[in-house]
């Protein structure tokens, strides 16, 4: 590849605090929302116009819809969301579990109020491009913005980017594996002008849809309590779709689940596109999964359209704002949460929160009906190498089953909750992150109403 060398420029240092959280997905959300409650100034640095990540930039609403009535489920900020959305009228019944969804635009002003009521600084359209390190040191990050090149420095730094872009900038090692092999990309839909009604009719008396269902296009290990129960997935019309015509026969890995429904004719939260084979660390293959993607959805649109009563009239109300990335960078942490650890219920001296026994991906179809759960280690949030950083949410030291677990947005928000609590205690406690004494760590956990047992 031909190169050039970009010519140095002095910049103003845009802001100086004592956390700074990078992303605003749940786990960055929640990191900022702890680490402010701790008493430590905070600000967090989001690259598009709302907090969220996933949860509203891509669409998906079902927070916890893994929770049953048997589940041992985490406290905490998470919790919150859940209730801080239902007060302000935006939640609707999950049709799995018991929880309730949130609604994807209205947890936009929910995320808002609450980082206010915190007392944390937020910067929103700006995209962190390049660290500040003194040595191995964390000090600070360059954002860009429409404002131009910034810098912000920090005592210490939470990446919550989903794709550890900040651990990876500063040199800390991670683990991704070849893009064959990671889990799908998805184009989030959701439709508009559906008979609501018939379709419930057709799904509760023809269509009768099960997890066992799920075995059909994918290779799914359940513990077979699963197998019979409701779920909202929907596979067999795209493959008859596809041998009758209506949509091309290259129209691959077209299946899966849809969510709430609305009053106004809408279903909500169609997953049911995957695009395997796209490294979303890379612009051109973010572009092409993105084309992709969208033509995928238009095709699942035609189908439902032509088989699914209900859907007769149905049309594309709106994509996610980006498509949705399940899988990239995994830092290389102090300790790698091992996919046994996590599916035989493990426990940790350094606890820092807790997550039910959920795996949806990489194989395995598992819920958390039986109250089983494991203890998060603080030493997967901690980057080998690199000091005053820490990372949460997707990108944790974890295995490819763990990590399947641990994705869900639930877990990022106990990951969060982890690292914020942990920069702030460390700030207060005058030593890094990695000589944090976890005994007190635990202590004020807990007292901000994490469940780290
Ligand atoms: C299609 C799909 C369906 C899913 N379904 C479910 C589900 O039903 N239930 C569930 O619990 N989980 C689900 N997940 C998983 C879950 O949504 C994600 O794993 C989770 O949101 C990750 O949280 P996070 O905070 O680590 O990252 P994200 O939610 O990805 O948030 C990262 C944030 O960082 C920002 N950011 C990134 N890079 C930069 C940068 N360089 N500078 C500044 N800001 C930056 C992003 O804009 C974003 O706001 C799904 C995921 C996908 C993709």
């Amino acid at each position: 590849m031909k190169t050039l060398i970009e010519s140095p420029k002095e910049i103003p240092i845009i802001a100086e605090t004592e956390v700074l959280v990078i992303g605003g997905g749940p786990s960055g959300l929640t990191a900022a929302i702890a680490a402010a409650r701790c008493g430590a100034k905070t600000m967090i640095v989001e690259r598009y116009g709302c907090l969220g990540g996933v949860l509203t930039q891509v669409g998906v609403e079902s927070f916890a819809w893994y929770r049953h009535p048997g589940t041992i489920d985490c406290e905490g900020i998470g919790r919150e969301y859940e209730l801080r959305a239902q007060e302000m009228g935006f939640t609707r019944p999950e049709p799995q579990s018991i929880s309730q969804v949130i609604d994807s635009e209205g947890f936009k002003v929910v995320a808002d109020k609450m980082i206010t009521d915190a007392g944390v600084t937020p910067l929103y359209h700006s995209w962190v491009v390049e660290v500040i390190k003194e040595g191995n040191t964390m000090t600070g990050v360059i954002v860009e913005s429409k404002s131009g090149r910034g810098a912000i420095l920090a005592q210490r730094i939470v990446d919550c980017t989903g794709d550890a872009d900040v651990a990876a900038k500063a040199g800390a090692p991670y683990y991704q594996r070849p893009k064959e092999q990671l889990m799908g990309v998805t184009v989030m839909f959701h439709c508009s002008g559906v008979d609501v009604k018939k379709f419930q009719k057709f799904v509760n008396e023809e269509l009768k849809p099960t997890y066992a269902d799920w075995g059909k296009n994918w290779t799914i290990k359940t513990t077979g309590k699963e197998d019979d129960m409701f779920s909202p997935y929907m596979e067999d019309i795209f493959t008859r779709a596809q041998e009758e015509g209506v949509i091309p026969g290259d129209a691959s890995a077209i299946a899966g689940t849809w969510s709430s429904f609305t009053d106004a004719g809408e279903v909500m939260q169609l997953n049911m596109v995957y695009a395997f084979g796209y490294d979303c660390t890379n612009v051109w293959d973010l572009t092409k999964a993105e084309i992709a993607g969208r033509q995928q959805a238009i095709w699942a649109i035609d189908a439902l359209r032509h088989y699914v009563p209900g859907f007769e009239n149905a049309k594309l109300r709106n994509f996610g704002m980006t498509l949705g990335t399940r899988e990239s960078r995994l830092i290389d942490g102090e300790v790698r949460v091992q996919d046994d650890y996590v599916l035989q219920q493990g426990r940790c001296e350094d606890s820092v929160g807790i997550f039910p026994e959920f795996i949806d991906g990489s194989g395995y179809l598992i819920l958390p009906t039986t109250g089983n759960y494991f203890q998060i280690p603080y030493r997967c949030l901690l980057p080998k190498v690199i000091d005053n950083l820490l990372v949460a949410g997707r990108c944790i030291s974890a295995g490819v089953i763990a990590h399947t677990s641990m994705r869900n947005m639930m877990c990022c928000s106990v990951t969060g909750q982890a690292a914020g609590t942990a920069a702030a205690e460390s700030v207060k406690q005058g030593v890094t992150v990695r000589n944090i004494d976890i005994k007190a760590l635990q202590q004020t956990l807990v007292k901000q109403g994490a469940r780290i047992h």
